[in-house]
């Protein structure tokens, strides 16, 4: 019996995440269920899956969902705040971590769970960006297991030779292709792009998810963020890394062999698909995917992405390059961009302005410590805020 504590339940990977555990009753047991501010949610979550332990990340009063808890029967302690959701994750009795918080907030109690040295399930992308070699270092030092749940990442993995694990130089590959679906605006006339919505940006024409990955898939930035996680987990530098355009979404990524071999994860776009692996690995369990049936999607298509269209994946990548603390400050210009840009403060457009914006100014340093990162993150936050009113 593994012991799960999910970060972000209420989320849409913690949902499916949830999915999936559920279809194994006698292999997982939840004992930690976190959310930010949709008490309700977590509430109805707790009656499901009956947890030791649900935490608040944001700013609420434990005692309401502690006594509707007991009234319903359950033993559940709540708690609340960013010291509670590390606490949770670095519980003894806790085998598994499923990363799921979106963006920098999530990096803390990952980062705490990786040095606790537990199996990482690592769907928030954001907290490996921003912390690099430091979260690296910690899983290396503590032995932590380290599975990527990003579906692109998940294949590459999959891909790997047999023994691989995060972080080692994998033999013999000569690049990693990193497939992405263009999102909703990859044919939309580029005259029309500031003027599109938030209802339009968050529409994505192969995946389910939550806002903010939406509209960085739609800019490409999820991609460019991607780019920057591959190169940690696998070990390469941005140059081997070559993003691929592939409207269908089947192939969810490649491992290009010297030996001309070239290796490919297919299935439904779904991703409870990478969180039963990650969960089940070294073995393999039913997820609830349907199987896939290439007669109905009947054919793939490919093509290199244009840059003037998605400037996010020009920025990404030479962030990437620039290494240090550019990788923070990226992201978290982009965080503060894409929630102005949902607000209705900015345009569309005005996402990778603001970005550009921040790298041209703020100057990226070492990132040898976690202070560094965060006083990186903290500042490109105060100044993207600014070109945000
Ligand atoms: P979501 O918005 O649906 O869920 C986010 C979760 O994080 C929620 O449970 C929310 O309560 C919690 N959260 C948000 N802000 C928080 C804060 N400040 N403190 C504590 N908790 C907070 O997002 P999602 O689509 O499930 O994505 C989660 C992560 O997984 C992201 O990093 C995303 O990039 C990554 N990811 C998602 C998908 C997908 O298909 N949804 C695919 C690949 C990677
Ligand atoms: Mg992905």
């Amino acid at each position: 019996m593994k012991r799960i504590c999910i970060l972000g339940a209420t989320g849409s990977i913690g949902i499916s995440t949830l999915d999936v555990v559920a279809r194994h009753p006698e292999r997982y047991q939840v004992v930690a269920l976190t959310c930010h501010h949709r008490i309700d949610e977590l509430f109805e979550l707790c009656l499901r899956h009956r947890p030791s332990f649900a935490v608040i990340g944001g700013e609420a009063s434990v005692s309401g969902l502690q006594r509707r808890l007991r009234e319903a029967g359950l033993a559940t302690e709540v708690m609340a705040g960013p010291q509670a959701l590390m606490d949770v994750a670095t519980l003894p009795e806790v085998d598994y971590v499923m990363a799921a918080i979106v963006g920098a907030a999530g990096l803390l109690p990952t980062l705490a769970a990786a040095r606790e040295g537990k199996r990482i399930l690592l769907a928030n992308k954001e907290a490996l960006v921003i912390s690099g070699p430091i979260f690296m270092d910690a899983v290396r030092h503590s032995g932590a297991e380290l599975l990527p749940i990003d579906s692109e990442h998940n294949a590459i993995f999959q891909c790997m030779p047999a023994g691989y694990h995060a972080g080692k130089d994998p033999a013999a590959v000569r690049k990693i292709l990193l497939t992405a679906s263009g999102g909703p605006f990859l044919t939309t006339p580029l005259e029309h792009l500031p003027r599109v919505t938030p209802e339009e940006a968050v529409a994505h024409p192969k995946w389910d998810m939550g806002k903010k990955i939406s509209v960085d898939s739609a800019t490409m930035m999820n991609k460019g963020l991607e780019v920057i996680e591959a190169s940690l987990l696998f070990s390469v530098p941005p140059e081997r890394i070559q993003v691929v355009i592939h409207p269908q979404s089947v192939i969810h990524s490649l491992v290009d062999y010297e030996d001309g071999s070239v290796l490919a994860e297919l299935g439904n776009p779904d991703m409870r698909i990478p969180i039963a692996y990650g969960l089940a690995w070294p073995e393999r369990i039913e997820s609830g995917v349907e199987p896939l049936d290439l007669f109905e999607i009947a054919r793939l298509d490919f093509q290199p992405p244009d840059l003037s269209r998605f400037p996010c994946l020009r920025l990404a990548f030479e962030a990437a390059r620039a290494g240090g603390t550019a990788p923070a400050l990226l992201n978290a210009a982009n965080e503060v961009a894409v929630a102005a840009f949902l607000d209705g403060k900015i345009p569309y457009t005005g996402i990778a302005e603001v970005i550009d914006e921040t790298l041209n100014t703020l100057p990226s340093a070492n990132a040898d410590d976690l202070d560094s990162v965060l006083a990186a993150d903290a500042e490109a936050r105060r100044f993207a805020s600014r070109q945000t009113p």
